[in-house]
């Protein structure tokens, strides 16, 4: 559930470093390089951007936003003149993470139900 952790640029071991918003800081324990990618979380799209908005110490922002998109979803009339262009970019980051995350798992029971098809059907 963590994507604390990237790969170095140079060697390509997976390791953690002292602090994940400045990974540059804690050099390559293999190779000492300085070079990195940060690692995807497999597991929650939203931990990704938690950490990107924390990084930036936008935390509140984005609770905003998560309360916002459930006021929408509740039927509360808004405009984009009731939100701040902030609040709005923190809202267009949750609804495309969240596509992003919808999209994998339709691909994914579309791909299951082939299977399931595909076995199902006479020889
Ligand atoms: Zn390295």
């Amino acid at each position: 559930m963590d994507a604390r952790e990237v790969r170095c640029g140079e060697c390509q071991i997976v390791f953690t470093p002292a602090d994940i918003r400045m990974p540059s800081e804690t050099p390559c324990p293999g190779c000492g390089s300085q070079r990195y990618v940060r690692m995807p979380c497999e597991v929650c799209p939203a931990a990704d951007l938690d950490d990107s908005l924390a990084g930036s110490g936008q935390q509140p922002l984005l609770d905003r936003a998560i309360q916002l998109d459930l006021a929408l979803r509740k039927g509360f009339n808004m405009t984009l003149d009731d939100i701040t262009m902030e609040e709005f970019g923190a809202l267009s980051i949750l609804w495309s993470e969240r596509d992003n995350h919808d999209r994998e798992q339709a691909q994914e029971r579309e791909q299951k139900m082939k299977e399931q098809m595909h076995h199902a059907s006479p020889v």
